[in-house]
């Protein structure tokens, strides 16, 4: 009796290819569709992890490309080998990085064969409002990349108990407005990037401090 054996196929062509972008430098691209969930490529398939303390990952961090996983490592990709640390910024995204493991990045809406792969970085400034010009195109495009919270922002949140930090309407209306965009593009994850940087900056230091919204 046979069994049911899988045959290797002599060849397999990748499923996406890294080549020029409209948007920045090399992208990503689909050669094949996907649907919602599908793994489109890994996020770096040569990397290292770190120890997210160690002074390594701190200078690594500077390339932007570094992805932060289970909270204790960081994820350094060799550049010499492609893969999804290619992917640009888009502020209507079809896919999004997921950092658990070796890191990937995974299909959020489907895409089409032909269609650059992009994702949301998510990128919180400070005191920079116009730090990464955007050039995605997208008909809702922010025109930046990143979300600029400043020292005014900052002056509108307020630690209770030295543990919490609660904002006044002007703060949590402009961040109810980022997050109803996050939300219609399936990035709510971002928040909490901003809510991390609004408690390092009232505090300078994170700790066990927990942020209210
Ligand atoms: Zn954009």
């Amino acid at each position: 009796m046979s069994k049911n054996r899988r045959v290797k196929p002599m060849f397999s062509l990748s499923p996406v290819e890294f080549r020029d972008s409209p948007i920045a430098g090399r992208g990503v691209f689909a050669r094949r569709p996907f649907r919602t969930g599908d793994v489109v490529v890994p996020y770096a398939p040569r990397q290292r992890k770190v120890d997210a303390r160690d002074p390594e990952a701190v200078a690594a961090a500077e390339t932007k490309l570094t992805l932060l996983s289970e909270q204790r490592f960081v994820i350094i990709p060799d550049t010499s080998v492609p893969g999804g640390w290619l992917c640009n910024h888009s502020c209507h995204p079809n896919a999004a990085i997921f950092s658990d493991r070796e890191g990937r990045v995974q299909c959020t809406r489907p895409i089409a064969p032909g269609d650059e792969v992009t994702i949301f970085y998510g990128w919180v400034s400070h005191n920079e409002p116009e730090r990464d010009p955007c050039r995605c195109g997208a008909p809702r495009c922010r025109g930046f990349i990143n979300f600029d919270l400043s020292d005014e922002d900052a002056a509108h949140a307020h630690v209770v108990e030295g543990r919490r930090v609660t904002m006044d309407d002007v703060l949590a209306r402009r961040l109810a407005e980022y997050g109803a965009f996050l939300h219609s593009i399936g990035q709510e994850q971002v928040q909490e990037a901003i809510a991390n940087t609004l408690v390092r900056m009232k505090l300078r230091k994170s700790g066990s401090v927990v942020c209210a919204f």
